[in-house]
């Protein structure tokens, strides 16, 4: 597991403007509505404070409070994002929300293809491929979360898995009209919650992989670490030249914890 306390080597300058940082926070299913609010309000000045030329703060919460948390940070830079959207448009499908609602309450995307998605609702890559469709037709960002489990992963099957997820996503990419702007959480499963973080050897490996193979497609991408992100961590990470940011599962539920994260400094 990776500590900065052991990995600070030298501390360098904060990244140009072209090395732009988007942190997302995912709350998934952890908070009620009331306790959603209570922390959006408590820490609104701050997470304003937060963002400016070289850093995006982003909130993914739950559809009960998308609506609220939309007014509250409206003309603010903080973005609003659903952690799922549906495949289709507006109609008979009960208990989903559509990427055209969520654009109507000013939303400005939605994670889809989240490991626990695809676990627990059996998604496959076509199906996030037409929720990618649904967002992009409404002008929503989607952020397209893909990964492997630890046993491809120790199958030595990732980039193939990586691969497989991203082809639904370039078809898609390639079908729109106009290039658009798409985010890549990479999130290894078994880093998800666990503790675990990858190797800075293996997610070199990855992210090169990554930002090659999404340089030869249409529109712009832009490439998160998700998985175990803490304060601790964060720094190391940072010294990974294609990241572009973090998707933060836990740490995001701690203010102080996820303020570190995205005011550290990049160690290598
Ligand atoms: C996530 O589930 O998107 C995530 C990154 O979780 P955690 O940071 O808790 O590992």
């Amino acid at each position: 597991m990776l500590d900065d306390t052991i990995n600070s080597s030298f501390v360098k300058e904060p990244r140009a403007m072209n090395n732009h940082f988007t942190y997302i926070a995912n709350w998934k299913m952890n908070w009620s509505f009331q306790q959603t609010m209570a922390f959006a309000i408590t820490h609104k000045n701050a997470l304003i404070s937060m963002s400016n030329t070289h850093t995006t703060i982003g909130l993914a919460a739950s559809p009960l409070t998308l609506q609220s948390l939309a007014q509250l940070y409206n003309t603010t830079p903080i973005k609003i994002f659903a952690q799922d959207s549906a495949a289709q448009q507006p109609g008979a499908y009960t208990g989903d929300v559509a990427a055209a609602h969520l654009a109507a309450i000013n939303c400005n995307g939605s994670l889809i293809g989240h490991s626990e998605r695809r676990r627990y609702h059996h998604e496959t890559n076509e199906l996030v491929q037409a929720k990618m469709q649904q967002l992009l037709a409404c002008n929503l960002l989607p952020v397209i979360c893909i990964g492997e489990t630890l046993e491809q992963r120790n199958k030595d099957e990732t980039l193939v898995v990586l691969e497989q997820q991203l082809s639904n996503v370039f078809s898609c990419a390639a079908a729109q009209s106009e290039p658009t702007h798409n985010i890549i959480a990479y999130e290894p499963v078994w880093a998800i919650g666990t503790g675990l973080v990858p190797t800075i050897e293996q997610l070199i490996e990855v992210f090169s992989w990554l930002s090659k193979a999404c340089a030869s497609q249409p529109g712009t991408w832009t490439l998160l670490y998700g998985g175990s992100v803490t304060a601790a961590n964060a720094s190391t990470l940072k010294g990974i030249d294609q990241l572009g940011g973090f998707l933060i599962g836990g740490a995001s539920l701690d203010f102080q914890e996820f303020e570190k994260i995205v005011k550290c400094q990049i160690v290598v």
